[in-house]
């Protein structure tokens, strides 16, 4: 390993690292640079490098989750209260610097700025509840079916855990997954997305700065090949992948290649907003604004399809219609923009031919609809926060992930339809029910097949305390946050202790097998 560069590796070194500085992977504590690079860039105006990451090949997988085998050792030895502290001490060094590292979410992943302040304030929180998880119950004790014994589960590091990350949430996303990791005792190895290295590197930096030892926390900067090859590297214990539905399918398949190993799986969402005729119209078109146009739309729960009915659909829309088109597109760092960029010109390009498609399938434009210009960020991609009216729950753009400001309208008969609709979709991620009735919004979150539903509020807004995660193609069962945010992080040991000072043997001759036969435990001594 070479190109060691520690003033870059501080977190305030990091931070002032956004005019095109050349930053390497981080590997055992040390930077180690390449020669073949990738620019990471401000999606408000392209030309502008915020910086330049190495562009990965296998070998930086292998040395990094090297680093974390011999880390790890060490790490899991630490008892897990001391773990927690250093977490918690994380999470002091993300408040302090929490401004300038909301600003940076802001100018490498496009957020407006109040919204890159909520991405870095869900990390602060997550180091929070984590490290109050130090101090919590590590295990459950169970009686046992025989006597003078006692049966215990407690949990255990699985070692090192692989982590490939996406750019939409580039501060919090890295927490959820690191913070559980590490009270776990593992070691960690993390390729975060190209489009928000510097973030990840940032996240990174407060991590080394607050104590968490060198080694411990690895981030090997790339494309998809280091990726894949950190998916299927047979030091790699646990997967924890967070991305589109087809990369995930990827990462799952390079997984298993080398044997069972665990994999948890954070996929995408065509997550939809019922609204019925009691509903608070009002309360439901602020909903729809924040879900659907928040991020441009550009979140795993952004409200993709409101699903409305017919009795308020010509009200809601004119509203909602009216209010997207007064949201002010711009540099997200400005004061006064609604809507930043969207990721680059190729999620332009994909939005804008589904929104084509719609259109040739029935859909009408209320509003929207248009790849637009901004002055002072030429070159960034900015696509018009966007209705669609007339929309089918059989076509494209009802079925598929747009993953941009796009909200199809959706017209149902009754909450039975309305439920219908919402179910018929590939995707489970998060939903949301507007009613005043109480009874009407019970029946929706039981039949609602999601695993997030929100009643009276929109389909983000996810509160780090608890699970979050989706059913059907959204994930594989696990969850994130939460209390259940360490299973995909440590492996269950179950334990029985047998202190009765003889052989007992379980399900065999506890029992009496006919009635009037011995009793169990007959033939003990008093
Ligand atoms: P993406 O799938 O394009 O990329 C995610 C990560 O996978 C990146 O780090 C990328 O470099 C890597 N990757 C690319 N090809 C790979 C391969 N062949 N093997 C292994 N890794 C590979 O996703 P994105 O555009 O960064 O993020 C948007 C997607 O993520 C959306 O679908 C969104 O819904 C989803 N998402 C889900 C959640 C959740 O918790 N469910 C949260 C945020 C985002």
């Amino acid at each position: 390993m070479s190109g060691t560069n520690d003033t870059e590796r501080s977190t305030p070194g990091v931070l002032a690292q956004t005019s095109g500085a050349m930053l390497g992977n981080r590997i055992g504590g040390s930077s180690v640079f390449a020669t073949r690079t990738f620019a990471s860039v401000n999606p408000a105006r392209p030309a502008e490098v915020l910086a330049r990451f190495p562009d990965s090949a296998e070998a930086a997988v292998d040395d990094a989750v090297a680093a974390a085998t011999a880390a790890q050792r060490t790490w899991s030895a630490v008892p897990i209260p001391e773990r927690a502290e250093r977490i918690a001490a994380v999470g002091g060094v993300l408040a302090r610097d929490k401004a300038a590292l909301a600003l940076l979410v802001a100018r490498e992943a496009g957020k407006v700025l109040i919204e890159a302040g909520g991405d870095v304030q869900e990390a602060i929180d997550m180091a929070s509840y984590v490290a109050s998880q130090g101090r919590g119950a590590w295990g459950t004790v169970h009686p046992s079916e025989l006597a003078d014994k006692l049966c215990w589960t407690t949990r255990q590091p699985v070692g090192v855990v692989g982590m490939i990350t996406p750019w939409n949430f580039p501060v919090a996303i890295p927490s959820w997954k690191c913070f559980p990791a590490l009270l776990a005792g593992n070691g960690i190895v993390i390729k975060p997305s190209e489009h928000a290295p510097l973030c990840a590197e940032a996240f990174a930096a407060a991590c080394e700065e607050a104590g968490i030892p060198a080694g411990l926390l690895n981030v090997v900067h790339g494309y998809a090949a280091p990726a894949a090859a950190l998916a299927r590297h047979p030091g790699v214990r646990a997967v924890s992948f967070t991305g589109s539905v087809p990369t995930g399918r990827k990462v799952a398949v390079a997984a298993m290649e080398d044997g069972p190993r665990l994999v948890s799986l954070e996929l995408g969402g065509k997550n939809a907003m019922v609204v019925l005729p009691d509903a608070d119209l009002e309360v439901a078109a602020d909903g729809l604004l924040f879900g659907a146009f928040g991020t441009a739309g550009q979140r795993c729960t952004s409200t993709s399809r409101l699903v409305v009915h017919r009795d308020v659909v010509a009200e809601l829309v004119a509203v909602v219609a009216e209010r997207a088109a007064g949201l002010v597109l711009g540099d997200p760092t400005a004061v006064g923009t609604d809507v930043g960029p969207v990721i680059d010109a190729a999620s332009a390009d994909r939005i804008h031919t589904m929104v084509g498609a719609a259109v040739d399938e029935g859909a009408e434009v209320v509003t929207g609809g248009r790849r637009v210009a901004v002055d002072g960020c030429e070159g960034g991609a900015f696509y018009e926060p966007t209705v669609l009216r007339g929309v089918h729950p059989g076509h494209a753009v009802a079925r598929d992930e747009v993953f941009g400001p796009v909200l199809s309208v959706l017209e149902v008969g009754s909450l039975d339809e309305a439920v219908e609709v919402v179910n018929s979709v590939p995707y489970g991620l998060s939903a949301a029910v507007y009613t005043r009735d109480v009874n009407n919004a019970m029946r929706a979150v039981a039949a609602i097949d999601t695993g997030i539903v929100y009643v009276n509020a929109p389909t983000i807004g996810a509160e780090i305390h608890l699970p979050f995660g989706g059913t059907k193609h959204t994930g594989n069962g696990y969850r994130e946050a939460g209390t259940r945010g360490l299973e995909q992080f440590s492996e269950t040991k179950t334990v029985y202790l047998d202190y009765s000072g003889r052989l007992q043997r379980a399900q065999i001759d506890n029992r009496p097998p006919v009635a009037g036969a011995a009793p169990p435990h007959a033939d003990r001594e008093a």
